[in-house]
């Protein structure tokens, strides 16, 4: 008895630039929007949020 191993090419499918822009730029917008609220945003409750987040990376706090 005989085992037969079949080994394909197999390479990922290319995704076309076209395709990933609309959501590179949403993601691109939510970072922006994330680091505002992290390095910026000086409303009590949302600073209090993410307090942490501001000292680990390094922005002016107190
Ligand atoms: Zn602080």
């Amino acid at each position: 008895m005989t085992t037969e191993i079949l080994v394909r090419d197999v390479r990922p499918a290319a995704i076309p630039v076209r395709d990933i822009l609309p959501f590179a730029i949403w993601f691109g917008l939510l970072c922006l929007l994330a680091i505002y609220f992290v390095g910026a945003e000086q409303g009590a409750y949302v600073h209090e949020l993410v307090h942490d987040g501001r000292h680990l990376l390094g922005f002016p706090c107190h």
